[in-house]
């Protein structure tokens, strides 16, 4: 049931390397569009909000087509916001939820945004606390991000919903905001939680009835119930995808209850990221070089694209399906289309001097090999699920690499440049001599 992932062509495959050289990141563009038709088809009772987490992949490009499809825009600081301002994104459709505490002219920027539309998640009681002294936004409706203490994610590390995590407002602390907020007649309009990324279904979809609970307790004048991201994404063939029709499927029930217990009618809303994003890309690398380390060791691949480029297999321990495929075009191995068993057990690494520059460990950092053909020296070992929290998440400047270029297939077949590979020039733009002695 999981929707097929973006796999590039061998022939697509080679005119990307033509136009952007390795590594490079490259993007389908219909798979995006069919993720937030998917996203936007999900069952809800009293209607649906989706905005696109856009720290999961935020090129302008991306953000345009995303928002071209309808959603909205879930920022994650003041500089995404400003970059989805920067890709014509208008204000009114973007909701930030940080943990930064802006002041100053930050402070200032920020007011004169949410004057124009912009939606303030207020995730602390001190940001409330300064929401209530400015002017401008003096009585502003506004949304409280709740820490509902139970939360779930593929790694601990990505968990943000529980006693372990900063993130949000504890339940300990929500008499004291309701009464603040009260204080200062600001409304609380949405109540918003987002407990994690990619952790199990079964709590998301519990958590729909932990926030239904915590809105009928605490915030009577909620209009909208706003359950984040975090929908599950299977980028191995032995990962599963959370079902997000039968999670909308779920909440249009609990939501139908909760109307009529209550007579009030909430609007739900959801922000994915990786659901939109992660399987609509492909990390396109080349093999530079293989060593073993011996009868007891490893075979090695050595790519031209490691952890500066996919951080995540060394931070989080995730699996991403390699292809190898060689320079004629020939698909030696998919770990996602064909049975490898037959194959060669390897380990993928990058160019950094580190040894955690491998994409192939598991959360405990132990190295695993993987099976798939013994690719030579120039072949290219394609990188699937590389479509979310790859290039956002980039390394840049470790081993001075420069930053990956971006590419988009358009629906066409067309293949568009949407970042140009970083130059050197630009790698030390910003860095200063030493001054001349004296
Ligand atoms: C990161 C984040 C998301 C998206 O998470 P995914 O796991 O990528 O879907 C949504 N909402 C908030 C507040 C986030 O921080």
């Amino acid at each position: 049931m999981n929707p097929p992932p973006f796999s590039p062509s061998p022939a697509l495959l080679e005119r990307a390397v033509a136009l952007a050289g390795t590594p490079v990141y490259l993007y389908d563009e219909a798979t995006i569009i069919d993720r937030c038709r998917r996203v936007r088809a999900m069952p809800n009772a009293f209607g649906l909000r989706v905005a696109y987490a856009m720290k999961a992949n935020s090129n302008r490009a991306i953000l345009q087509l995303v928002t071209g499809q309808g959603l909205g825009i879930d920022a994650s600081s003041l500089n995404e916001v400003r970059r989805a301002r920067l890709a014509g994104v208008a204000d009114q459709r973007i909701m930030l939820t940080t943990q930064e505490v802006p002041e100053g002219d930050d402070r200032e920027e920020l007011e004169q945004l949410m004057a124009a539309g912009l939606e303030y998640n207020v995730c602390s009681l001190r940001q409330l606390e300064l929401l209530a002294r400015s002017a401008t936004t003096e009585q502003c409706a506004i949304s409280i991000r709740v820490n509902p203490g139970v939360g779930t994610g593929e790694s601990r590390t990505r968990n943000t919903g529980d006693k372990y995590s900063s993130f949000g407002i504890h339940l300990d602390a929500l008499p004291e905001v309701v009464r603040r907020a009260r204080a200062h007649r600001m409304p609380i309009v949405e109540v918003h939680t987002h407990i994690g990324s990619g952790g199990a279904p079964e709590l998301w979809q519990s958590n729909i009835d932990r926030v239904l609970t915590i809105v009928e307790q605490f915030f009577p004048e909620a209009t909208t119930v706003n359950l984040g991201g975090g929908f599950r994404v299977a980028r191995m063939p032995d990962e599963s995808s959370a079902d997000i029709t039968a999670l909308g499927r779920y909440a249009e029930r609990r939501f139908s209850e909760f109307s009529a217990r209550t007579g009030r009618k909430l609007k739900m809303a959801v922000e994915p990221g990786t659901y939109l994003v992660a399987n609509a890309g492909v990390i396109v690398s080349r093999v530079l070089d293989k060593k073993s380390s011996g009868p007891d060791g490893f075979d090695f691949l050595i790519l031209d694209a490691g952890m500066e480029t996919n951080t995540r297999p060394l931070l989080y321990g995730s699996r991403h399906p390699f292809s190898v495929v060689a320079r004629d075009g020939r698909v030696l191995s998919d770990e996602f289309a064909l049975p490898s068993q037959a194959l060669l057990p390897q380990v993928v690494v990058g160019r950094c001097c580190e040894t955690g520059d491998c994409q192939t460990l598991d959360e405990q950092h132990t190295v695993i090999p993987r099976r798939m053909a013994e690719p030579e020296i120039g072949d290219y070992v394609v990188i699937g699920g590389a479509g979310a929290y790859c290039s956002s998440m980039s390394l840049t400047g470790y081993n001075s690499h420069r930053q990956a270029p971006e590419l988009l297939v358009r629906p066409d077949g067309s293949l568009v440049t949407i970042r140009e590979r970083q130059s050197l020039a630009q790698l030390v733009m910003n860095e200063r001599s030493l001054p001349e002695p004296a």
